[in-house]
């Protein structure tokens, strides 16, 4: 088969490899559509990749073979990958909170070889089944939204309240779409690229600003006209979480999404005066997948403008990466490998 394999940074080549055999346990996918991730933009693009790798964690497709004891599948079942199995017994997992297990590989090391291929192999531990009327490519949003959505919870928003989403790549995005089909109006968004500007007005934000527009209060006390009482931090960006911290009303919460490697500086008289919360979120809710799926499934979320109208062969992967880390493509962008 063919995949893109990482050599280093920006260096990512497609290149002929044995289809993997599944083994006890598992499934062979024919991969349908991959999307591509911020984190592939900082895995290849800035080199924290893993020579010899190959990405992709955003995929639907196809069961085209079992290992032995994956009785409860079958050969055609149209599927996405979902989370690595937590241990369930942990007190994170306990709590209701797997993201948080402590039994799941640091990021960035487990040995799975992703989806920018054209077969996967996967755990059908990890598999959830594509509901009959949601399409494969459009099912390639499920874990992106699932980010979103626990973002979301996190940030406990409810339909009366104010957000500010800072950053309006498909998670931003994703994210502004889950609230605004909960039934959130007053969401805004900052970003700096004009397309996604665009965008995340089509999408129904109430207010679209340039990151420099969010204009941070003075004194650390002082809480602008503008003030939220959640922000969805989507950039990584040390700047929007810096300013995103100064658009807070009193006792709002901040979420981290975004990742970067640059180090914000923390404003404690802010927290401290306005009684803020900051709070990370990493990948998802414990029923995040099945959410997912249910909204992509039951056609609440625009999925037309959330995803970039022209998929990508293998083969385009590589400058598709370059043009979205330059802003030159608005949506999601899936890889379709066939
Ligand atoms: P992306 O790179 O497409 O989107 C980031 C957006 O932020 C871009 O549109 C960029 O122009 C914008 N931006 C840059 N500086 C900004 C600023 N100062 N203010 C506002 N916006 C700014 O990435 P994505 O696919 O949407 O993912 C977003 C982030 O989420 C990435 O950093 C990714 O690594 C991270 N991520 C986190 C998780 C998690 O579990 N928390 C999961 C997936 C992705
Ligand atoms: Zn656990």
């Amino acid at each position: 088969m063919r995949a893109a394999i990482y050599h280093g940074r920006g260096d990512l080549r497609v290149e002929p490899v044995e289809v993997p055999d599944p083994g006890p346990g598992e499934a062979l996918l024919r991969v349908s559509h991959c999307g591509v991730c911020g984190t592939d933009l900082h895995l290849v693009l800035d080199g924290w990749g893993r020579p010899g790798s190959i990405g992709g964690h955003e995929y639907s497709g196809e069961i085209v073979a079992l290992g032995d004891g994956a009785s409860d599948w079958q050969i055609g079942d149209p599927v996405v990958g979902g989370p690595e199995p937590s241990c369930g017994s942990c007190r994170p997992c306990e709590a209701g909170r797997p993201s948080l297990c402590l039994a799941r590989a640091a990021p960035g090391v487990s040995p799975f070889q992703g989806a920018f291929a054209e077969y996967v192999r996967v755990s059908v531990s990890q598999l959830l089944r594509v509901p009959p009327q949601l399409s494969l490519r459009d099912a390639a949003l499920a874990e992106p939204l699932a980010v979103a959505l626990h973002g979301i919870t996190l940030a406990r928003v409810g339909a009366g309240d104010r957000v500010l989403v800072t950053g309006a790549g498909p998670i931003g995005l994703l994210a502004l779409a889950a609230l605004r089909a909960s039934g959130v109006e007053d969401v805004s968004v900052s970003e700096p690229h004009p397309l996604r500007r665009e965008l995340a007005q089509q999408l129904g934000a109430s207010r679209v600003v340039e990151p420099e527009a969010l204009d941070p209060p003075r004194m650390p006390f002082e809480v602008p006209d503008s003030a939220v009482d959640a922000v969805l931090e989507c950039s990584g960006a040390p700047a929007a979480v810096e300013s995103g911290l100064a658009q807070l009303r009193r006792a709002g919460t901040l979420v981290l999404l975004g990742t970067g490697a640059g180090r914000p500086r923390l404003d404690s008289h802010r927290l401290l005066l306005n009684e803020l919360v900051v709070t990370g979120a990493f990948n998802y809710d414990d029923r995040g997948f099945e959410q997912a799926l249910a909204l992509l499934g039951a056609g609440r979320l625009p999925t037309q403008q959330l995803l970039h109208q022209q998929d990508v062969p293998l083969d385009g992967l590589l400058d598709a990466m370059k043009a979205l880390a330059a802003g030159r493509i608005g949506g999601k962008v899936l890889v379709a490998p066939a």
